[in-house]
């Protein structure tokens, strides 16, 4: 929707907003840097034409002091991003968007939960703003069989899919290496990706390929609808409470 004029836009009415959130960071040896970037445009496209939405151009910087270590990962601190993020939604209140949807598709964006409850707690029921994390479909598209493998949280099977399917001119197959450590997450908070995983990759690769990052970007999109929807009707069933609509 922001290739229409503004003229055009106010015809249409929307009252739901979509603001995509990637990152810029290294995405090991076969990925380039735009990955984060490049899957929260998609998605965001996919999301906002099934929902008459429209769409904010995806964010392509964020959080990501988790990735330090090589050239090509940029970030801003979490308190900048969270009074960025607020200054964008203020603006669309204003201009009488209801609901704000983000799509965080780079998981180190801790920052966003606090926002959207703050916001949520300060602005219902005039306000409703919704995330979706897109780590959450990894478990889910495991289950239904699309993906083979459950190890990833970088730059592994799924995102690699995904660059496959929309700009495989970027993607360099003949140097992906699988990778899974033996840490759990929360290690990202004592130590760069790089030391777990000395490629920047946390996850299979190998095992990617473009058929299935289409089908994986499809299950995604329609997921997140779904979630927005029950999200969207759960706060907007909400009475006052007292002297709270939160
Ligand atoms: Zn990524």
């Amino acid at each position: 929707m922001y290739r229409k004029t503004a003229d055009e836009i106010m015809a249409i009415d929307p009252e739901l907003a979509i603001i995509p959130v990637g990152s810029l960071e290294q995405h090991g040896p076969h990925l380039p840097v735009m990955t984060d970037w490049a899957i929260a445009a998609e998605l965001g496209r996919r999301v906002a034409e099934k929902m008459n939405a429209f769409l904010v151009p995806a964010l392509p910087i964020s959080t990501c002091r988790e990735q330090m270590g090589k050239k090509g990962t940029v970030w801003m601190e979490p308190v900048t991003f969270y009074q960025m993020m607020t200054d964008i939604i203020m603006s669309l209140k204003v201009q009488g968007f209801k609901k704000v949807a983000i799509l965080q598709l780079h998981g180190g964006v801790f920052i966003n939960t606090p926002l959207v409850r703050d916001l949520n707690a300060r602005y219902n029921p005039d306000l409703m703003v919704a995330l979706i994390d897109g780590c959450s479909f990894f478990g889910n598209l495991y289950a239904e069989g699309i993906i083979e493998t459950n190890t990833e949280l970088h730059a592994g099977e799924v995102e690699t899919s995904q660059i496959l399917a929309i700009a495989p001119q970027t993607v360099h197959m003949d140097r992906a290496v699988d990778h899974v450590p033996d840490v759990p997450r929360p290690y990202l908070n004592y130590g760069s990706l790089f030391r777990a995983c000395p490629d920047g990759v946390w996850g299979e690769p190998t095992k990617a390929s473009a058929q299935k990052g289409e089908a994986i970007f499809e299950h995604c999109a329609n997921q997140t609808v779904e979630q927005l929807e029950k999200i969207f009707a759960y706060m907007e069933s909400k009475e006052k409470f007292n002297y709270s609509y939160f």
